[in-house]
């Protein structure tokens, strides 16, 4: 059963994604992640999203790198530097067997889905985390030095280059897979949650997927989005510094506009209040900086809190 469809990115998603699973009753959450910054590196098929997200679902996640996993050791890095190989992208060891694990069912034949599904069981999880689609969808982003592929630009080149525009190769054909379709129809679904990722780099993969539009304009549940600015800043990452390279006003304003057409409302820290006249949909102001777990299930009762107000009009 799901309660819950959240969409999500990485590390900022991934933060209310665990409070929802810490409030919702067990099993009730299905996670929706972003596979537009999948990548090739040494043979191997990576899923930074995803594993961003079992690993902090299952609280095995490196707190202080806010990737990868806590207690990782380093040797297999270490190996390929002294062999001379490619080393930008780093791998642990623990992190390591899961992309080995992953390459090699995929090459099997085996679906990313089914592939995740048993891993998130592997790590103890109740709930479902889901790849957006099984099908190939690849963020370019369109720089200042050419166009480059996500974790080109993401951290070989540390987002210094500038956006000029981004591009989802594969999303037009992309499909959604059975979980999909069945958590967005289930009748016990309470809300839809965009979480808040980085609009451009973590939701708009989604977006530009018809079948995603189409399950979000169809849903009975409201679509209820989290905005990832506090203050008028990303609390992480380059979401405002793309905002501003895109031309784009650094605020939620922004963000709402951005979601316009698909959500039914827009959760906003107080710290960006001032932005609410300029909203079309329902708003919902309530501080929204998840620094400690209490923090991340307060705003994951909050969000739901919102979403239930929608069924009581
Ligand atoms: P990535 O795929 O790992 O880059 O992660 P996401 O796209 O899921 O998250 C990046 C976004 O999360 C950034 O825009 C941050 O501003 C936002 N973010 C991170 N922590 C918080 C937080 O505590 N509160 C809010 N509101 N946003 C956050």
């Amino acid at each position: 059963m799901t309660q819950v469809l959240a969409l999500s990115g990485g590390i900022g998603g991934a933060k209310l994604a665990v409070g929802l699973q810490h409030v919702l009753p067990p099993g009730e959450l299905t996670v929706a992640v972003n596979t537009g910054d999948d990548f090739e590196h040494l043979g191997l098929a990576i899923s930074p999203d995803i594993d961003t997200m079992l690993y902090t679902l299952s609280g095995l996640s490196n707190p202080e790198l806010g990737w990868g996993r806590g207690n990782e050791s380093w040797n297999f890095m270490a190996e390929i530097e002294r062999l001379g190989g490619e080393n930008w992208f780093r791998l642990g060891d623990k992190d390591l067997a899961v992309h080995i694990e992953r390459t090699r069912r995929l090459n099997a034949g085996e679906k990313l889905s089914g592939i995740t599904a048993d891993f998130a069981r592997h790590f103890g999880l109740l709930g479902r985390v889901v790849p957006m689609t099984n099908d190939l969808v690849r963020t370019m982003v369109i720089t200042d030095e050419g166009t480059l592929d996500f974790q080109h630009y993401f951290v070989a080149r540390r987002c210094e280059p500038v956006v000029k525009g981004l591009a989802y190769a594969g999303a037009a054909d992309a499909q959604l897979g059975p979980l999909l379709q069945e958590a967005s129809q289930d009748p016990s679904l309470q809300a839809i949650v965009i979480c808040p990722s980085n609009p451009w780099l973590s939701i708009a993969p989604f977006l530009e997927i018809p079948a995603w539009r189409e399950l979000l304009h169809e849903a009975t549940a409201p679509v209820i989005a989290v905005s990832p600015l506090v203050n008028g800043q990303a609390v992480k990452g380059p979401t405002t510094k793309i905002m501003s390279e895109l031309q784009l006003e650094q605020s939620s304003a922004t963000i709402a506009r951005f979601y316009e057409g698909i959500i039914d409302g827009f959760v906003l820290d107080p710290s960006e209040a001032h932005i609410v006249p300029e909203i079309s949909v329902a708003t919902h102001v309530t501080p929204t900086l998840m620094k400690t777990a209490a923090d991340k299930q307060r705003l994951a009762r909050e969000v739901l809190g919102f979403a239930r107000s929608f069924s009581n009009l």
